[in-house]
């Protein structure tokens, strides 16, 4: 079947709600079903093994670990990198301050001072403005998070030179680094700079295998030997520990292979979206900011909405998220070609060059 059902059983044949919504294809399933296993929490999962092994490869850390979702990867990164009341510093429209249900202050403990970036890319001298003196009453601060790309950004790219300006003034503060790289590959593919170099400086990095990969499940972690040990703990206390997770592994295996250069086309047809866009009077959006496969724009000056232009989309079958009053987001992935993605496009103009009824 070509698209799939919405929770209320409308269906869906253009799907841009994220990258989040492919199936796994006949190969990724078959893959699946043929994957060597054993019992992940005691490392006897072989397909597992070789699968952080990879990532540890491509990311150019010591080891890595396989968990159940980036959200977790968070969420256990943050953990043992602060103790209690520690402070992490991340852009403002951070996944982990905005949509992973308050998860840092109940797990890690740790609030978050959020810095007011541009396009979810912050720089090193709001890092520096954030740092603070050491007295009791002020909280000792821990970590810098930094979004690769930035979600809400709009799948705006970090560049090595920002990333390298930032660390500067981490390091130098004590703090150290972490990279939310849900979509670390999207910058690697549309850049040419390898996801080692983007992680150089990191001391925790994951990548997701459930967005653009288009796995069923997962992410993956990496860091030192001794970081990703005390991860272990955490992946064990939240309940990610596994059994047969082969299963699920050989499916970040096969899209390693497979699914990683082709993003270059949900790129090209992220930038097509928004050029479409981009000719409706009363949408703002600049396609020369659309980098990767995330296109985020507003509405207010059409008239419409953002949740009434989304559900008038709906009743033609498309997706594409209201993430405010007159915020709107379009995810391209391997699940929406360029045929549709120009359908859904021509279809949201169509919309928001009338006035909402
Ligand atoms: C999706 C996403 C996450 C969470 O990953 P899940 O696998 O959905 O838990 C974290 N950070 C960013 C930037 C994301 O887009």
């Amino acid at each position: 079947m070509v698209g799939g059902l919405a929770a209320d059983g409308r269906v869906i044949r253009i799907d841009l709600g994220s990258d989040t919504k492919t199936r796994p294809t006949q190969a990724m399933r078959q893959a699946m079903a043929m994957a060597e296993v054993g019992d992940e929490q005691v490392g006897e999962d072989p397909t597992t093994r070789v699968l952080e092994e990879r990532v540890a490869a491509l990311l150019g850390k010591e080891a890595a670990l396989f968990t159940p979702s980036g959200t977790m990867c968070n969420q256990i990164a943050l953990a043992v990198l602060c103790r209690a009341g520690e402070e992490v510093i991340a852009d403002k429209t951070a996944h982990i301050g905005n949509f992973e249900s308050g998860g840092v202050s109940v797990v890690a403990r740790a609030p978050i001072r959020e810095l007011d970036g541009r396009r979810g890319i912050f720089t090193a001298d709001q890092v520096k403005a954030a740092l603070r003196h050491p007295v009791r009453h002020a909280p000792l601060q821990r970590v810098v998070s930094i979004e690769q790309t930035s979600n809400l950004g709009g799948g705006s790219i970090w560049t090595l030179p920002e990333i390298a300006a930032v660390a500067e003034v981490a390091r130098g503060a004590g703090l150290l680094l972490h990279m939310d790289g849900a979509r670390l590959l999207n910058a690697v593919v549309e850049s040419g700079v390898s996801a080692q170099a983007y992680a150089a400086q990191m001391d925790s990095v994951w990548i997701d295998l459930s967005k653009g990969l288009g796995c069923p499940v997962g992410a993956v972690m990496a860091g030192s030997r001794d970081f990703i040990e005390d991860c272990w703990r955490w992946k064990q206390r939240l309940g990610g520990a596994l059994r047969q997770s082969g299963i699920l592994a050989a499916a970040g295996i096969y899209a390693l292979d497979n699914h990683v250069d082709r993003m270059k086309d949900d790129h090209a047809n992220a930038r097509a979206f928004a050029g479409v866009l981009a000719q409706v009077p009363g949408i703002a959006i600049d396609p020369a900011n659309v980098q990767t496969n995330v296109i985020v724009f507003d509405v207010a000056n059409t008239g419409w909405r953002a949740p009434d232009l989304s559900e008038k989309l709906l009743e033609k079958g498309i997706r594409v998220g209201a993430m405010g009053p007159t915020q709107m987001r379009a995810v391209t992935h391997l699940d929406v070609d360029r045929a549709s993605t120009t359908e859904a496009a021509e279809a949201l103009a169509a919309l928001a060059s009338k006035r909402p009824a």
